[in-house]
């Protein structure tokens, strides 16, 4: 219970300062500090604990940090200006207003995992194998944060090779006196791949290949790997990495929802019997919540109402009026409402889990990934696990089969779920935010808002406003950081 006790009294200062506070400026943690709280191998276990902890909070992983992607691209839209979701989506931000969240929350879980994989390697242990599944954690979780974070304030890769400034890549403890620089988009994809590349290695074992409920495990490790080499160009090494993570998840038990199951599948609690497609969430309970400002209460519209489609993808969706995901829209006000945060049974809306990644999308990286290597067979295979799953009288043929099509079914899929803006973006595409010219009756008050500026309406990797401004508290701080361009 010491031991314990003097974790949390180390990690709290880290990984409960949320917003207000740039991370530089925390009490910084010394090497004596955490010999004290990382001894033994289930400090490590707590100490991560932690971390999935704070990744809950509905500023990082249960809100914020994800309805990011689908505020700022066209598939959804803040309710009105005055939502949470309003300045994301109107792109308001400046240097002195940028949101402090998405940088402190990100590296602040950054330094939590530095300070876990600072010590493990030391740790005596007769079981290598659960060391290697908490350090393999460690690495993902860590590579999740860079990426997210290089996504929030970097450009898109594709956009100069990475040239670019992303975030600053650290990767030990730092000191009061550390004032690290932003390394580039080409540094931090590096490091991210590196993480990812050891974690799936370390957690090749039956620790890190079975199913352990809200932990990230190896076959969603491989999934995020497939998704950042997409990112990053790697296409045929995406396409290994998916083939791998969808043969190893399957085997484990996990597998694509049904068509019967979709509509309610998101409400499920996941277990090692029945994992289903889920290969990481953050797990809420009523006990364990993130609170009302979480993505459960704010896509509801009998809850914050906060963000609803727009009016050109409800059309687009609508393309097939048998198409399964349709069942999951909500509508309120003249509006179409997601309902993929499903609260578990016996709770309310704020305490839906969040799924962060799921193996649908790792058929999508597997199809985008096989076009992109001139393989349309397997693309093809890959894309009707998911289109024939929405409606079985759909599929596609693989002499038919475009990059279009899988990145429109790929929208379809994964509108919700915090991907759209950036995956407009990274191929040298554009976010075209337009009305539908004919709008249904039961979404006729869908609009785009009056206040949204019309150089927001259509743009590209060019637009500085694509990065987020670094929050003013942090240049503050360190002079060593430069703010993004034209900010
Ligand atoms: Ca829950």
């Amino acid at each position: 219970m010491k031991a314990i006790k003097y974790i949390m009294a180390v990690l709290l200062p880290i990984t409960m300062s949320s917003c207000g506070n740039d991370w530089l400026n925390l009490e910084p943690q010394t090497s004596e500090q955490t010999d004290k709280v990382i001894n033994i191998l289930s400090d490590c276990d707590f100490a991560l604990n932690g971390v999935y902890s704070t990744m809950q909070n509905a500023y990082a992983y249960s809100g914020r940090l994800v309805y990011y992607g689908d505020a700022l691209g066209d598939d959804m839209q803040a309710y009105s200006a005055t939502k949470r979701t309003g300045s994301y989506y109107l792109m308001e931000f400046t240097k002195d207003n940028a949101p402090t969240s998405f940088w402190s929350y990100p590296n602040n879980l950054i330094a939590s995992c530095n300070m876990i994989l600072e010590k493990i390697d030391n740790i005596p242990t007769n079981d290598n194998e659960l060391r290697d599944f908490y350090k393999g954690q460690a690495l993902a979780l860590r590579a999740l944060f860079l990426f997210d974070l290089t996504k929030f304030y970097g450009y898109p890769y594709k956009k100069d090779n990475g040239a670019s400034l992303g975030v600053p890549v650290t990767r030990k403890m730092l000191q009061k006196e550390d004032k690290p620089e932003r390394n580039t988009v080409a540094e931090c994809y590096k490091a991210i791949i590196e993480d990812l590349t050891e974690a799936v290695g370390l957690m090749d074992n039956d620790y890190g290949r079975k199913f352990t409920k809200g932990h990230i495990n190896r076959w969603a490790a491989m999934s995020l790997l497939s998704r950042v080499y997409l990112y990053h160009g790697d296409d045929a090494l995406a396409l290994n990495m998916a083939e791998e993570a969808i043969k190893g998840a399957e085997d484990t038990g996990y597998r694509l929802w049904t068509n019967k199951e979709y509509p309610t599948a998101w409400g499920a609690d996941a277990s090692r019997l029945n994992p289903g497609e889920v290969l990481f969430e953050i797990v809420n309970t009523t006990d364990d919540s993130p609170g009302k400002e979480s993505l459960g209460r704010l896509h509801d519209p009998s809850g914050y109402k906060d963000i609803c489609l727009t009016s050109s993808f409800y059309v687009l969706l609508n393309e097939d009026p048998y198409d399964v995901r349709l069942k999951l829209l909500v509508f309120s006000s003249k509006r179409a409402f997601v309902n993929k945060y499903q609260p578990q049974d016996g709770e309310i809306a704020q305490d839906a889990n969040i799924p962060l990644i799921r193996l649908s999308e790792t058929y999508l990286n597997a199809a985008e990934a096989a076009f992109k290597t001139n393989d349309k067979k397997a693309a093809a295979k890959y894309l009707n696990a998911i289109v024939s799953r929405a409606n079985p009288d759909k599929s596609v043929d693989e002499n038919d089969i475009t990059l279009d099509r899988i990145m429109t079914e790929r929208r379809k899929e994964l509108v919700g779920e915090g991907h759209r803006m950036f995956d407009a973006l990274r191929d040298g595409g554009s976010v075209d935010r337009k009305n539908a010219s004919k709008t249904p009756k039961e979404i006729s008050s869908t609009k785009h808002l009056t206040e949204l500026v019309s150089d927001r309406m259509n743009y590209d990797w060019n637009f500085f406003r694509c990065v987020l401004p670094i929050p003013k508290a942090e240049i503050d701080a360190n002079g060593n950081i430069k703010q993004n361009p034209s900010y």
